[in-house]
């Protein structure tokens, strides 16, 4: 198998645990090279909002405007940061809509969902205009054969994708959702699932009609911040 990133052949690794075990065997999908691009953040030096990696888990300023604003901040966390090789990937998986390169954090992503013991795993939707062109969702790409539950949605068509506007404009976006069943939502552990942290807008627009429908508690997470 070659590095999904690169193309470099990937060395087999076998290991006698595995083996021994039985287990179907974890091979890694992307090389040492393109792995060492990539920035993980430690949840235990991050901003407990937003998952920003800080020295101090203290809230960011940004989040305290989120408190500031709501009366309550969101709990988030990322696998990492938005540097620039996660750019690329995102525009590789995304713009350029190569499919397979759901499987290079899926893994990760997979673990810390599982590692996070919600009742209910939402993943962000994506617009019907963004489907269109696309062809999926790349966060529903990222959950393999998690359970999700799909009752949040767009309103309706949003005429600008969100990776088009400025951090104002982002900032400014009306709800964009409607949860189509809010009672199955009543008193559970939600976790909210996206792609890309950028300024929350998005997550708190989705967290607010959660805590409306009277969910326990959210917390959410993303691959990168
Ligand atoms: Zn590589
Ligand atoms: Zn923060």
């Amino acid at each position: 198998m070659n590095c999904l990133l690169c193309n470099t052949r990937l060395p087999v690794r076998l290991c006698l645990g595995d083996l021994l075990a039985l287990r179907p065997l974890q091979q890694p999908v992307i090389c040492e090279q393109c792995h060492t691009g990539f920035t993980r953040i430690d949840p235990n030096h991050a901003c407990p909002g937003c998952g920003r990696p800080q020295e101090h888990p203290h809230l960011c300023c940004e989040c305290e405007q989120w408190q500031h604003q709501y009366g309550w901040h969101l709990n988030h966390q990322a696998l990492y940061t938005y540097n620039d090789a996660m750019k690329e990937y995102m525009q590789r998986y995304k713009f350029l809509g190569d499919y397979r390169l759901r499987h290079v954090f899926a893994v990760e992503f997979q673990q810390r969902i599982r590692h996070l013991q919600a009742d209910l795993v939402v993943p962000i939707p994506v617009t019907t205009t963004t489907m269109a062109t696309r062809g999926f969702n790349q966060v529903r790409g990222l959950l393999g054969d998690i359970e999700v539950t799909s009752i949040l949605h767009h309103r309706a068509a949003d005429k600008i994708a969100q990776s088009h506007k400025t951090r104002h404009q982002r900032l400014q976006t009306p709800q964009p959702f409607i949860l189509s069943n809010p009672v199955v939502v009543r008193g559970k552990r939600i976790l909210l699932v996206d792609d890309i942290y950028t300024t929350g807008r998005t997550l708190y627009h989705a967290a607010v009609l959660f805590k409306k429908a009277q969910c326990r508690e959210i917390v959410s997470l993303s691959v990168a911040r």
